[in-house]
């Protein structure tokens, strides 16, 4: 029946194009408003060439929900224009699982932006020595967005102490990505309270930031019934705030010019202010790693996002820790462009390119549990599955690589740069911007370093040659 409506909406719509085509040509903007209608079912398409077709999807600016790379399907969120299209395009679409997860309504039990809001309140209020909530920014609908840090002295920014970044939610409709983040600041505060080591060790010499919805607006939107909702609601048609970033944005077609599309990346490079909150935070607490927790697809996802684009001198470093997530969560690891398509303007594209922040993408829970699936089923299953992830991280703070502080005035203009020493020969690995508060945190894998710092501009002040084990190395350079 659905489809026989479907049928006689786009017939009564091609024939009003029709007429307006005379006039005004035929618009994207028109197809997605009068043939479109809002993409509320998920349709799956097995495909045959995967890169090629994921690229031809992505062009077509389709709504890619996520993938089942074993069975080479993707999951597509469609409405009737989008349907159309595809039949046109030659794919083959099943629905069968589709209606299954859209029948059976959103679990009431999921948290909408004030009920993420009372949360974090009473784990602060209940806390107040370890745990702080405060505002990052406000969402173009005026609602704030909320970090929760952890850490001794929560009331101080310590010098001495690294920033560590968990964020949920850049996609409204991604249910579960919240979920997982307050997992974590709820079990980092029970299990220090009660005394676990690892939990002590970690929020004693680690300030540990926590956001666990950045999509404020678009979750109220998903609430009032627009279940599949992924941007934010600025201007209405709304923007894909995670191909917003101000870094190569726009670049690789990893993102689109329309406003219809779900992947829109808005007018222009930074726009939306749930990004502006998100590098507004990091810019200031400079985190060593950053996980935006989206769903689905079961796979970790490194930078750089656009077809052929690696990571720099720290390649090694950035791409070894992204598979160690994959192996502990068993989901595989790449980039996006290796797993799925490109990506630009994303999130960590530009912490890693801008704040040199160690950024990884988890695309929680499979195509078998989708974007909502039952809480009770799932939220527990889902957030103690993907803890290793986290907790790796917080680990890998102490592990590995270089800390120190410089004693300087405009400690950002300052650099440290790490070149590796292999068989005689050097090779450059970062040239690191020094945090504001004067810190700097390189994480590096074992072995033999030569550390020059300066003032950008200026001669080198200090070199050391440096052997790095398996524990962070404390480095006071002598300048
Ligand atoms: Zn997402």
């Amino acid at each position: 029946m659905k489809y026989i409506n479907r049928l006689v909406t786009i017939a009564v719509a091609v024939l009003m194009s029709q007429s307006i085509m005379a006039h005004e040509g035929l618009s994207d903007a028109f197809h997605a408003e009068v043939l479109g209608g809002e993409r509320d079912a998920i349709a799956t398409i097995t495909l045959t060439e995967s890169h090629v077709d994921l690229a031809h999807l992505n062009a077509m600016g389709m709504d890619i929900a996520g993938v089942n790379r074993k069975a080479n399907q993707v999951d597509v969120v469609v409405n009737d224009w989008d349907l159309e299209r595809l039949a046109q395009e030659g794919f083959k679409v099943s629905f069968d699982k589709a209606q299954k997860l859209y029948d059976k309504g959103l679990d009431e039990e999921y948290k909408n932006p004030s009920e993420v809001e009372q949360i974090l309140r009473e784990l602060a209020e209940a806390n107040p020595e370890i745990a702080r909530l405060e505002s990052i920014g406000k969402s173009s609908e005026g609602r704030d967005i909320w970090a929760l840090k952890i850490s001794d002295n929560v009331n101080e920014d310590e010098a001495s102490e690294s920033a560590v970044l968990f964020n949920g939610m850049h996609h409204a409709r991604e249910v579960m990505t919240p979920e997982v983040v307050i997992d974590a600041a709820q079990w980092l505060v029970k299990n220090y309270v009660s005394g676990n080591e690892k939990a002590v060790n970690w929020v004693n010499n680690t300030e540990i930031y926590l956001v666990p919805m950045l999509n404020v607006d678009g979750n109220a939107k998903v609430w009032s019934g627009t279940r599949m909702w992924r941007k934010n609601t600025n201007y209405g048609h709304g923007v894909d705030i995670n191909r917003n970033y101000p870094y190569q944005w726009g670049s690789c077609n990893g993102s689109s010019g329309s406003t219809w599309s779900d992947t829109y990346r808005g007018p222009s490079a930074g726009s939306e202010p749930e990004a502006q909150a998100l590098m507004g935070l990091v810019s200031k607490i400079k985190p060593v790693f950053d996980i935006s927790y989206h769903s689905y697809s079961e796979i970790v996802i490194y930078p750089m996002g656009c077809k052929g684009a690696r990571t720099g001198g720290n390649r090694a470093v950035v791409e070894n820790i992204g598979a160690s997530l994959g192996t502990l969560v068993d989901y595989e690891a790449g980039t996006a462009w290796e797993l799925l398509y490109s990506v630009d303007g994303g999130d960590i594209d530009w912490m890693y390119g801008v704040e040199q922040v160690l950024p990884y993408v988890l695309e929680v829970n499979s195509s078998r549990q989708g974007f909502q699936p039952s809480y009770a089923q799932w939220r527990d299953v889902t957030v103690e599955r993907v803890r290793p992830s986290w907790q790796m991280l917080l680990d890998r703070m102490s592990q590995s690589g270089l800390r120190g502080n410089l004693d300087v005035e405009n400690a950002s203009q300052w650099r440290v740069k790490v070149e590796k020493r292999d068989a005689g020969s050097l090779s450059e690995i970062i040239d690191y911007k020094v945090n504001p508060d004067g810190s700097f945190h390189i994480v590096l894998e074992p072995g033999d370093y030569k550390v020059s710092v300066r003032e950008e501009g200026s001669a080198t002040r200090s070199s050391s040659d440096l052997k790095v084990g398996s524990d962070l190395l404390t480095f006071e350079p002598q300048l």
